[in-house]
């Protein structure tokens, strides 16, 4: 259809007054809306921007209650497009007030001439698509409507202030504020008394400034919050002369780190540091003021793990403490319901020792709730409390709020997008959804947005989808639109996303908790600013994977699928090792790839503390072989697990996977005894099977003196060593001996054949590569010798054999044989559990200090030995806060009659 003939039948279909025709209406009138004004215009596009305030400045125009300012360093919350405008201002704070920003937005109004194509004071009431025209339709409460082909909503992740719960607030004779909707006109606050509801950021920021002009200020506080000092002056020098000695370097840090700002990431975890280091890194942190510093740079566990992250918590309460001095007003003031940076944190000028002034009252509301507003005050269940003034300072209904205050948003074939996120926002991305052609949400749910500098997560947003219409616009394309299964993926993704970071712990507007009726969920995307603009860049570079686009002159494409199979931690672990750039790992030979394995290994931690770590020898078939002991700190004896390293038969040793060995010392409450079996290719076949089955016997026998309970052993391997526990089983079901209480496979080589599905999908990519597997198996074992059961014990007598739990990765080359075996072996009758690691792949459960994903994993692991050694399920450690992934449950396969 041609663009007269649309905008005919637009016409036609509004009722009255003129529809105003345009390529794309953007909503909101912000940093995202006039960044996309400016874009969408030099791009060509017809456009127009409905706001309805007005004036620009979104947040900032709305925000202006006492103490507003960003709480990211103004250096980083700016815009970055144009280094002329970069140039063409100066920020006087570090962190600049509501006033100055406001200043700024309109500065940049002005500088692009943006006011011209702004509608101000228009609210898009409702959005309808038209399948017929291809066009949305924008009805508003002043003027005409709008038709454009795109409908960008910039409206905001912090604009739709959330009202009141409380009843009464009409009967109230006195003032009532809104931090969200400050009067623009000066409100006068001295000598009343004034109560303030709520002590999130808005609170938090303005509660000390009130309380110096208040007769008396009463702080009506649900739930408290980590509030660290701003600091706030100059600039920081160093944050400063960083900028500009290499400002494009610096912002293209800032585009790629986790928050939107280069920080580095930190790879110390809480556990290697003495309390004086952490303590030490806590008060310059401290002292630093800034909250994406203090959010990231004490250790790497602080926010992935609920131990790391109570050490940090702990050091914040004694600051509170020692601020306040009346000890019950600091106990109430002191955050114990969520880990430190699960709930936004807030950055203060004075705020705890506001408390401490004679005019201020804090009511802490988990005590006595506000019961109602009256005309004269606020009563709580105990108490009344008059007051002259109530400042509301009580939040958005976030992320969501402004998008479903146009209602209806009308889709593809008269579907709703409020019934369609009924049960929590579902995007693809954080900008589209499925069903809702050509629209696009700046920063929606499903994207960094919140936790985020959001200066950069709106340009990125921005540029991305300008750069999508014009890239439409060349290839004769006029719908986008995104399909159902990208979507389904990317809320997996988020999901597993999730996993990661301590969010999901705490109910707060990131989750929807802070509004009644909400759908509950992690709204933001807590992948981090970079691997987000990595995956959206990857959207495409592989053909709009995940988005059908159709065009009147051009056949329809749709590359159909899922951005992110693999979890979070998993991509970002094999983009590193892809940035190495490594040649394939069989070229170094066999002692080349053994240093440069024992040179990767030493760079990382060991793992956690155990009560005791001990080197040992022990007879091997052939001479001693070397062992290391873990021992857990709870008192023992401990059942005893028999391990067994990876490394392809030919590459590692007994302390090559000390951090698994640990770590499943520590979950399991067992000794693990790592064996040190001889390689190849100086010892090939049978060598490492007879050892390991040696190294069963021994151990068995002398399970005593070990410090280990006497009886049956369990074993354990992963990867080649999966491989030789499960021949121990075997031969020592063959050789009558010793008794085996259970076989932990991880990964484990079960076969010579290399034509199941796996060794092809995951034949390259995944570290563990299809040609190093062959080399593995030519070191190890000639070909005459395969199929004999000491090395494809798939292929060996499986009646009888220990109970099983088999662990295979869904990215992994051995995938297929380990599933093989599992079903071999219950089809033997042995009780086997398997555990179908989703978006793992083979060195996902022994990395543990970096694939944090593999901890549920690991946790199933333990409980399945404990199961094995008839011990009860327990033996909770901290990142037990990371709930078992659903989707990863085991899977128990029946056991074969008879
Ligand atoms: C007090 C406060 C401090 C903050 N400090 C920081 C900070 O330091 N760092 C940071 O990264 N982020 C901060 N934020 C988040 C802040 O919202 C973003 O940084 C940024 O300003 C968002 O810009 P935006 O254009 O996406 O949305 P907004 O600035 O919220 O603009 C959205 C605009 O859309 C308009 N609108 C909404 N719905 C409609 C409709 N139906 N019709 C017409 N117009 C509509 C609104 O009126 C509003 O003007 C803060 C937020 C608040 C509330």
């Amino acid at each position: 259809m041609s663009d007269a003939m649309v905008a005919a039948s637009a016409s036609e279909a509004t009722s009255g007054g003129t529809t105003q025709q345009v390529d794309v209406a953007v909503v909101g009138a912000g940093f995202a809306g006039l960044y996309l004004l400016h874009r969408l215009r030099r791009a060509g596009f017809t456009t127009v921007t409905l706001e309805e305030a007005d004036d620009v400045g979104g947040t900032w125009y709305w925000n202006r209650y006492p103490g507003a300012r960003c709480d990211i360093q103004t250096i980083d919350y700016t815009y970055t497009f144009d280094p002329e405008l970069e140039s063409g201002w100066k920020w006087s704070e570090k962190y600049a007030t509501q006033p100055e920003i406001l200043r700024y937005l309109g500065f940049v109004a002005d500088r692009y001439d943006l006011r011209r194509d702004i509608r101000f004071r228009t609210k898009v009431t409702a959005a309808t698509w038209s399948q017929a025209v291809e066009r949305w339709m924008l009805k508003t409460d002043n003027g005409p409507a709008v038709s454009c082909r795109y409908y960008i909503m910039a409206t905001g992740c912090l604009s739709a202030p959330k009202p009141p719960e409380i009843d009464g607030v009409k009967d109230f004779k006195g003032e009532i504020y809104f931090t969200g909707r400050w009067p623009h006109e000066e409100v006068k606050l001295a000598g009343k008394r004034i109560a303030v509801i709520g002590t999130g950021s808005s609170g938090i920021q303005s509660i000390p400034l009130i309380a110096e002009q208040a007769a008396h200020l009463t702080v009506f506080q649900r739930t408290p919050n980590f509030a660290l000092p701003a600091h706030n002056g100059p600039a920081p020098v160093d944050r400063v002369t960083l900028l500009e000695n290499d400002r494009v370097s610096y912002r293209e840090q800032a585009r790629m780190s986790l928050a939107g700002v280069p920080w580095p990431q930190q790879m110390a975890v809480s556990w290697q540091l003495s309390d004086a280091e952490r303590r030490e890194r806590f008060e310059k942190a401290w002292a630093a003021g800034d909250l994406v510093y203090i959010l990231t740079q004490l250790w790497a566990d602080q926010a992935v793990d609920v131990d790391g992250n109570a050490l940090l918590a702990e050091l914040f309460r004694e600051k509170i403490r020692a601020t306040v001095k009346d000890p019950e007003t600091a106990e109430a003031l002191i955050p114990y319901d969520h880990p430190f940076g699960a709930k936004r944190p807030c950055l203060d000028t004075n705020y705890y020792a506001t408390y401490n002034r004679p005019n201020v009252t804090l009511v802490n509301l988990r005590q006595e709730p506000i019961k109602s507003i009256t005309a004269s005050g606020i009563n709580t269940e105990t108490r009344a409390f008059d007051a002259d003034v109530i400042v509301f300072a009580t939040g958005f209904d976030a992320m969501t709020g402004a998008i479903m205050a146009v209602h209806p948003i009308t889709g593809r074939g008269g579907k709703s997008l409020s019934d369609v996120w009924a049960n929590g926002p579902q995007t693809y991305l954080g900008l589209t959804v499925a069903g809702f052609p050509n629209l696009f949400m700046i920063t929606g749910p499903g994207s960094p947005s919140v936790l985020s500098n959001m200066a950069v997560s709106i340009e990125q947003h921005v540029d991305w989808v300008v750069d999508r219409l014009i890239a439409m616009r060349e290839a004769g394309f006029t719908t986008i639109e995104a399909t159902e299964m990208a979507q389904a993926g990317w809320a997996r993704h988020m999901a597993d996303c999730s996993m990661l970071t301590l969010h999901r712990l705490a109910n707060t507007w990131y989750t929807g908790a802070n509004v009644p009726g909400k759908a509950q969920g992690v709204m933001p995307y807590t992948g981090g600013v970079g691997p987000y603009r990595s995956i959206c860049n990857e959207v495409v570079g592989r053909g709009m994977l995940g988005f059908k686009l159709t065009g009147p002159n051009v056949a329809e494409q749709c590359n159909d699928g899922e951005i992110v199979r693999l979890q979070p931690d998993v991509r970002l672990v094999l983009n590193m090792l892809a940035d190495l750039k490594l040649p394939p790992l069989e070229s170094f030979g066999s002692q080349g790839l053994r240093d440069f394995v024992a040179q990767f290994n030493a760079s990382r931690p060991a793992g956690r503390p155990v009560g005791e770590v001990l080197d040992g020898t022990l007879p091997g078939p052939d001479g001693p072989l070397p062992y290391r002991l873990y021992r857990p700190a709870t008192p023992g004896p401990h059942p005893i697990v028999v391990y067994f390293h990876g490394g392809g038969w030919v590459l590692g040793d007994e302390q090559a996977d000390e951090p698994f060995c640990r770590d499943m010392s520590r979950r399991t409450g067992m000794i693990f005894v790592s064996v040190g079996y001889r390689h190849a290719p100086e010892h090939r076949f049978p060598a490492a099977a007879e050892d390991a089955y040696a190294a069963t016997r021994w151990i068995a026998d002398h399970a005593g003196e070990l410090g280990g309970q006497p009886g049956p052993v369990l074993v354990a391997g992963w990867s080649a060593g999966g491989n030789v526990a499960a021949v121990a089983c075997q031969l020592a079901q063959d050789r009558g001996g010793p008794q085996i209480a259970g076989q932990l496979l991880v990964c484990p080589v079960t076969d010579c054949r290399f034509d199941r599905s796996s060794y092809n999908d995951n034949a390259a990519g995944y570290f563990l590569t299809r040609s190093l597997m062959y080399w593995f198996w030519d070191l190890y074992c000639s070909p005459a010798d395969r199929t004999d059961p000491r090395v494809s014990p798939l292929r060996g007598k499986l009646t009888g054999l220990p109970p099983a739990f088999v662990v295979t990765c869904e990215f992994d080359p051995l995938r297929d044989e380990g599933i093989a075996y599992a079903e071999a072996l219950a089809a033997a009758g042995v009780p086997v559990e398997q555990l179908q690691a989703r978006g793992h792949f083979h060195s996902s459960f022994t990395m543990v200090d970096v694939v944090i994903t593999g901890v549920s994993g690991r946790v199933q692991m333990a409980q399945a030995l404990r199961r094995f050694a008839g011990l009860p399920p327990e033996r909770k450690q901290g990142d037990e806060g990371v709930r078992p992934d659903r989707t990863a449950a085991p899977r128990e396969i029946s056991v074969a009659a008879g």
